[in-house]
């Protein structure tokens, strides 16, 4: 019983973890204990400052503790917060939300609001689950344990669209049939690493991606033949190739092996054509929420010129379109900038341009009014940010899915730039990510 340890949780970690302490103080990190609770808990291992625990028995239970809808709620690394009540998450990660951009930039936020759902469950548009083995050596898909690459195997999963779950049984039923093995990493050895599947909320379009070892393999034809037969929902299959000994999912190379290669889906009236590679964002309903708190905040008028800088498929810079004269858009991926341009077509929009360049190398060479920024996790690069500062835009509508890095990019900016105001979105609700955006006057 010597590492059965008595303790009180008394926050959360910034990925959602209790943290709890010890009658002496010291600090715990147990997952799914939630604020206020106490329990006894098991010592995983320990570290100089904090051990890692997980929960033996709970002693006293939060009044906001709630049965989690997800049978793998504690297994899964996936969600951390099935458990809490949902009004709660939302206080927490908005209160997190601004300590963090107070400790790190600075500043004192008032007044800001988090937007959460009426409905948390059943919103990811896009699933991208590994294939592996489990110890008994059976063929498994799942979610990674957290902070590991054990696959959990999954039946449903609560966050997810309901239309990826026959899909996935599909695929493993297929590949045992087919004797098709997925990759295992330790071998190297198999073909099948990830499955994607992403559906167009709207339109109900749905791709299907194989991420595989290698494009050609024995039967490929038949089995596609099969699955589409099992799946007449499947509107779209690609392969694509990652031979390579990595963490990254997709590989280069691409197969079309069925229907078009992309998908279309719609977001505030407009229609977007997605390809495997091209970045959308996976909650289409909250992202309708975003994108128009974010057009809201820059109070756009018909002579401006705006930027949409990491502008994937051309969402915000096409969705804004209608209200200025003209939008630029830059995005790294060649992909994304391609369907950029076809969805400017497609919707008949005649005042975007997109380029397909590093933001870092975009110089800004033109009078602005506007610009939008909606950085990966990474946040702005400096270069991009000198060149934002040297141009003098007036107005800067920051999106951001990391708020750390959000708060080392304003206070770089802070010379320049005041934070007007700042909310937030919840796009990952049960997570504990959740999207900022702000909007940047010049100073
Ligand atoms: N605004 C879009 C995309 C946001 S995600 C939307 O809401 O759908 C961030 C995007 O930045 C991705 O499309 C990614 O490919 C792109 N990106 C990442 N690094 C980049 C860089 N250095 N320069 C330009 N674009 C980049």
């Amino acid at each position: 019983m010597e590492n059965i340890v008595k303790v009180k949780c008394v926050d959360f970690t910034f990925d959602g973890q209790g943290l709890a302490k010890d009658a002496k103080g010291r600090t715990y990190f147990v997952p799914s204990l939630l604020i206020g609770e106490e329990a006894e808990v098991k010592v995983l291992y320990r570290k100089k400052d904090f051990d890692v625990a997980k929960i033996s028995k709970i002693l006293k239970f939060s009044e906001f503790r709630i049965n989690p809808k997800c049978p793998c709620a504690t297994s899964c690394g996936g969600c951390c917060f099935q458990n809490l009540d949902y009004k709660k998450e939302l206080e927490y990660k908005k209160k997190v939300a601004i300590n963090t951009i107070k400790s790190i930039a600075k500043y004192e936020i008032k007044g800001a609001n988090i937007y959460g759902m009426e409905e948390p469950y059943y919103y990811r548009n896009k699933i991208q689950i590994p294939f592996g083995y489990d110890k008994q050596n059976r063929l498994v898909y799942g979610f990674y344990k957290f902070k590991s690459h054990e696959i959990v195997p999954i039946k449903e999963c609560v966050i997810e669209d309901e239309v990826h779950v026959d899909i996935l049984k599909s695929i493993k039923d297929l590949m045992l049939s087919f004797k098709i093995n997925a990759y295992n990493e330790d071998t190297q050895k198999g073909l099948i690493r990830h499955v994607l599947i992403r559906v167009g909320k709207v339109s109900k379009e749905v791709m299907v991606v194989f991420i595989v070892t290698s494009l050609r393999f024995p039967s490929k034809r038949n089995f596609v033949k099969e699955f589409i037969k099992q799946n007449p929902s499947v509107s779209t299959v690609v392969f694509n190739e990652n031979p390579r000994k990595t963490n990254v999912i997709l590989g280069n190379k691409e197969e079309v092996a069925y229907g078009k290669g992309y998908i279309y889906d719609e977001l505030l009236g407009v229609k977007f054509k997605i390809s495997s590679k091209s970045f959308y964002q996976v909650n289409h309903d909250q992202c309708e929420v975003l994108y128009s708190l974010a057009i809201k905040k820059a109070n756009l008028s018909k002579d401006d010129v705006v930027l949409d800088a990491y502008c994937g498929i051309g969402t915000i810079g096409l969705i804004a379109s209608k209200e200025v004269k003209e939008v630029h858009g830059v995005e790294i991926v060649k992909e994304a900038i391609i369907d950029a341009k076809e969805n400017a077509k497609i919707n008949n929009i005649k005042n975007a341009e997109f380029l397909c360049k590093d933001a870092s190398e975009y110089i800004i060479d033109k009078k602005l009014d506007c610009v939008f920024v909606d950085p990966p996790r990474k946040g702005l690069d400096q270069k991009f940010i000198d060149s934002l500062i040297k141009s003098k835009v007036k107005k800067v509508v920051y999106i951001s899915c990391d708020v750390g890095t959000f708060s080392r990019d304003i206070k770089i900016l802070s010379d320049y730039y005041q934070v007007k105001s700042v909310d937030f979105v919840d796009m990952f609700p049960r997570t504990f990510h959740v999207e900022t955006v702000a909007l940047l006057e010049r100073r």
